[in-house]
């Protein structure tokens, strides 16, 4: 396929502003430019479209969706312990793929075509399985738990030999599968794990090359926690055992004092920056402009839909700019950079880069074909600061998934709108039962 008159924002470097065409073959973008027509081709005029690549988040959890609301206005602990763990553990393979739909249909809605998923204890598979039939650039991990002195719901407590087991099994079934699925091991958080099970994930890791998705200092309270328990602050507990390097993501970072700064810069670690979740959980702004000034990597992520209620890529992006204006200056973060966290800096975060992130001949043709020219958008104004601080879903005309279009005019074509939420009603149905829960 050649697609006609575009402007493409490559992020290849960002700020690379291409007008020309862009020609898809299979699953691969193999040109960018002026380029002469292939006999036998399919041409889709696209002038008035302006071409970004696909979004990347770095942190979702697809067991969460089918809490959406179910956990509002409630600080983190509280919000785990009341709330998502018994909700989780109440979880069946049934529920826990119509939850992964539901993630699915809403991520490819917004333009995310990459994304890191942490899933609960139980049932991963299942999600694994949906990601797989998505056709989304994805790593995927079952969160691990093992500490047995935590208010975590006896069904979510599993034994250490059993979890690393468990982790092993599913990294040697899906690290690597079709070349767009990659495993990573996913201790929940420091406090939810013995020890003993974070240095078998520092091993195993090593050993197999595989990746660590962890959440790390995202609350005040539970800063302080970790701290009566080990002596430590999050990042140094996690550093002590073995847990960070290149290819660790660590969700929030919100509350990291300057030793640890700089022990996160020395790793090599990313940051998987969450600003939705940060506010509705009140935990804080995490601070991101602090971390890019030091060359930390940082993507973005909607995590949860419990605790933010969005799974959309630009919410993120905006809230994620104006943020930083709050806590760093009105200079901090802007629109091209917003728009690099999503994309290729994402990408580079989370060891995908040789993938997506960017438009160029050998990458993924994951893109986002934006129509900027709506009242709503105009006059004025760069492509990506449209798309940063003004844009919606609904401006995304095409979105292509490996080459495929996956979404138009921002609502997900390749699943059914009404057979999902179907789905996601009556399994959320059953699932209360078996919690227990009216709510
Ligand atoms: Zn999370």
């Amino acid at each position: 396929m050649r697609i006609t008159g575009l402007t493409l924002l490559t992020m290849d470097p960002p700020g690379a502003c291409v007008h020309g065409d862009l020609r898809i073959e299979g699953e691969l973008i193999t040109g960018i430019g002026d380029l002469a027509p292939d006999a036998g081709e399919h041409e889709l005029d696209g002038r008035g479209l302006t071409a970004v690549p696909g979004f990347v988040q770095g942190h979702v959890h697809f067991c969460q969706t089918l809490f959406r609301g179910l956990a509002d206005d409630l600080p983190l602990l509280k919000w785990l312990e009341q709330r998502i763990w018994p909700l989780e553990a109440a979880h069946t393979p049934a529920s826990v793929r119509a939850s992964a739909q539901l993630s699915v249909f809403e991520l490819l809605s917004g333009g995310t075509t990459t994304v890191q998923v942490m899933e609960s204890v139980h049932h991963a598979e299942e999600s694994f399985a949906v990601a797989e039939e998505s056709g989304l650039v994805t790593i995927l991990g079952n969160c691990l738990m093992d500490r047995p002195d935590t208010k975590a719901p006896p069904a979510l407590r599993q034994e250490t030999g059993a979890a690393m087991a468990l982790a092993a099994g599913l990294a040697e079934r899906f690290d690597g599968r079709h070349g767009r699925m990659f495993y990573a091991l996913s201790p929940r958080f420091i406090l939810s794990c013995t020890d003993t099970l974070l240095r078998e994930v520092a091993r195993l890791a090593a050993a197999r090359g595989l990746r660590i998705h962890t959440h790390c200092a995202e609350h005040k309270d539970e800063v302080a926690v970790v701290r009566a328990a080990t002596g430590k602050g999050n990042l140094q507990a996690l550093h002590d055992l073995g847990l960070l390097g290149p290819r660790t993501g660590l969700a929030h970072c919100v509350h990291l004092a300057e030793d640890e700064r700089r022990l996160l810069r020395e790793s090599g670690a990313a940051v998987l920056h969450c600003p939705s979740t940060n506010l509705k959980l009140g935990s804080g702004i995490a601070p991101v402009a602090d971390y890019l000034a030091r060359g930390i990597p940082v993507a973005i992520g909607a995590d949860g839909a419990a605790c933010n209620n969005r799974l959309d890529a630009l919410t993120e992006l905006r809230l994620a700019a104006l943020l930083q204006k709050v806590s760093a200056g009105p200079e901090a973060l802007p629109a091209i950079q917003a728009l690099a966290l999503a994309t290729r800096d994402g990408a580079r975060a989370l060891g995908l880069d040789h993938l997506t992130g960017s438009l160029a001949p050998g990458k993924r043709a994951d893109v986002n074909l934006f129509r900027l020219e709506s009242p709503h958008l105009m006059p004025g104004g760069t492509p990506e600061a449209r798309i940063v601080y003004a844009a919606r879903p609904s401006d995304i005309a095409f979105t292509f998934l490996g080459g495929q279009v996956v979404a138009r005019e921002g609502v997900c074509t390749a699943l059914g709108a009404s057979t999902v939420a179907e789905a996601a009603r009556r399994e959320l149905a059953l699932l209360m039962q078996r919690a227990g829960s009216s709510r």
